[in-house]
């Protein structure tokens, strides 16, 4: 599904961020790239949907390298969340919900269904459609970036602490709640976090990043057992 050979990123500056990354993500696989602040993680993420460039080597998203495909197509195939999700605090939580929809033109009757049966997939009634994002808990509002990236039904899915700014109790539900959902869902995720207990919980496979580079790419339970 992802596929990243002999990755490197260099800044513009020379700070090399990534360095030769080799890593074969598998379709239906959760990975949590997990590292100190400053170690690539993000670089990592943003080389994926294109929004840095690759400085050498080739990422290959479902066998074509990124650089053959058109950055609309290949962000409307990958779902994007960060933690400053940054939902658009005039239009309600169902036009922030299908925002793709209104980019793609679908017609209302379309976004209004896929708004609807998205929200089901949360712990949320259905009035919230009706709010703005102010009327939302932090929590709330990233259950909804989540959605958000649902929208287009992308086969992959980019998750950048997507709970780091939650109090420890919501994060938690949140975890939970997720990673029922992925299993519903049969996406790929690739989660960065810097949170060892959050990559455990939730990972199928570990990628420990330093400095740049992979130290050990591992399940949870091989990680228990040779940390
Ligand atoms: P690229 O060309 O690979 O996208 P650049 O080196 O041109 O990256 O930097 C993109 C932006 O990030 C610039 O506006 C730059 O000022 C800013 N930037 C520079 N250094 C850092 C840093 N250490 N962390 C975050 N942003 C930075
Ligand atoms: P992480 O997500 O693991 O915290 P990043 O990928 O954001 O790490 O950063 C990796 C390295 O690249 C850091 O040294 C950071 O300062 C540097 N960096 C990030 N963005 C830029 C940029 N736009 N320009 C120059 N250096 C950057």
């Amino acid at each position: 599904m992802l596929e990243f050979n002999n990755v490197t990123k260099r800044y513009a500056d020379g700070t090399p961020a990534v360095k030769n990354l080799d890593l074969k993500i598998e379709k239906g696989e959760f990975v949590c790239f997990i590292g100190p602040s400053g170690c690539g993680k993000t670089t990592t993420m943003k080389m994926v949907n294109r929004l840095i460039d690759i400085t050498d080597g080739d990422i290959r998203f479902d066998d074509k390298s990124i650089k053959d495909q058109n950055p609309v197509e290949l962000r409307r195939s990958i779902g994007y969340v960060i933690q400053q999700i940054g939902l658009m605090p005039h239009m309600t939580i169902k036009e922030n919900i299908v925002l793709v929809g209104t980019l793609l033109k679908w017609p209302k009757e379309k976004k209004e269904q896929r708004a609807r049966e998205l929200l089901k997939l949360v712990d949320m009634p259905e009035e919230y459609l009706d709010k703005y994002p102010h009327e939302l808990s932090g929590g709330q509002q990233q259950r909804i970036g989540v959605l958000r990236a649902l929208a287009s039904n992308p086969p992959l899915i980019l998750m950048d602490e997507p709970f780091g700014a939650l109090d420890p109790i919501t994060r938690d539900s949140l975890q939970e709640e997720f990673k029922k959902l992925q299993k519903e869902l049969d996406k790929t995720i690739v989660f960065v976090t810097h949170d060892m207990d959050e990559a455990l919980k939730l990972a199928d496979r570990v990628v420990i990043m330093r400095d740049g580079e992979v130290v050990q790419a591992d399940t949870p339970d091989e990680i228990l057992r040779n940390p």
